[in-house]
């Protein structure tokens, strides 16, 4: 039950139906006697900048979590971002510090890496493909530069954002082997689908995000990971794993992420 008392913290994008975090957080704040609660709000992009004015001046809200279309949008209008946030000019995730100052983050990519490090990945001296190189792509592809892989390869069915990827991860990492492609699955350790291919299908042999012929040089050692939430095993990964590949699915990533959002905001542990 809400009460006068109680804390809130939030998830804003438009459409925002379709999200699962507040059903994930209020489970959790209720099973931990917690008196806090998750709202959900889906924003008119005209409201959005009397949105954050609001978030600055709401007392009992401790954070809120940001979805499509807003992640850009919103890096640029807080008082202060972390460096991957600045670099990928992208956040997921505010707080609300007691002054009222608002800073962000984005945790896609630890998410990814948290759900991935649970399969026994270890992403240090590995080589990654990412496909698919826009907000949750550049995040995953981001944080795994950070861990320490060797060797990362990009691909997009857009060549600016490759390239656009290639330039600021290049910047940031220059020991890291980065290239476009690829040619071969078979180098790999991690396979990862950022891309919104296979969202929504309704059967095993549905859309991939690369071609049949490719997908067929995929080693069977190979993590094979998916961030598209709904089906959670997509055509993609259900061809992996006709393979004998290990597979990582997209509502794997979202729920390893809650703990990473929650003690962003102040709410959870780390670790839930
Ligand atoms: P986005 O629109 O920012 O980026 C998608 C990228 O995929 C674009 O760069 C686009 O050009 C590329 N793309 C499209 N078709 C492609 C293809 N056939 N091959 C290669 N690249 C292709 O979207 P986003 O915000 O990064 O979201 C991507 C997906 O991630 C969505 O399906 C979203 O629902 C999902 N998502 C999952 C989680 C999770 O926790 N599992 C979290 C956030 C988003």
């Amino acid at each position: 039950m809400i009460q006068g008392s109680t804390e809130l913290v939030a998830i804003v994008g438009s459409p925002i139906a379709q999200v699962k975090s507040p059903e994930n957080f209020n489970r959790w704040f209720v099973d931990q006697q917690q008196n806090v609660a998750m709202i959900a709000i889906d924003l008119a992009p005209t409201a959005l900048d009397a949105f954050v004015q609001t978030l600055r001046g709401w007392h009992n809200l401790r954070g809120c979590v940001v979805t499509v279309p807003y992640k850009q949008q919103l890096a640029g209008s807080l008082d202060s971002v972390s460096e991957r946030s600045t670099a990928l000019r992208s956040i997921n995730v505010i707080r609300r510090e007691a002054d009222g100052r608002l800073v962000g983050d984005i945790v896609d990519g630890e998410g990814f890496l948290n759900a991935a490090r649970k399969h026994g990945f270890n992403p240090q001296h590995k080589q990654a493909l990412v496909i698919g190189t826009g907000g949750v792509g550049s995040a995953i592809a981001y944080a795994l530069c950070q861990a320490g892989v060797s060797r990362l390869v990009i691909s997009d069915i857009s060549h600016e954002r490759v390239e656009a990827l290639g330039k600021l991860l290049r910047s940031a990492f220059p020991a890291i082997a980065i290239s476009a492609g690829p040619t071969s699955l078979a180098p790999f350790d991690l396979v990862v689908n950022a891309s919104p291919v296979g969202m929504g299908a309704t059967r095993d042999e549905g859309p991939m995000p690369l071609p049949e012929a490719l997908m067929a040089t995929l080693n069977a050692s190979t993590l094979v990971a998916d961030v598209v939430t709904s089906p959670a095993v997509t055509p993609f990964l259900a061809f992996a794993r006709r393979l004998g590949c290990p597979i990582q699915t997209g509502p794997e990533m979202a729920l390893a992420q809650l703990g990473n959002l929650g003690h962003f905001m102040g709410v959870t542990p780390l670790e839930i």
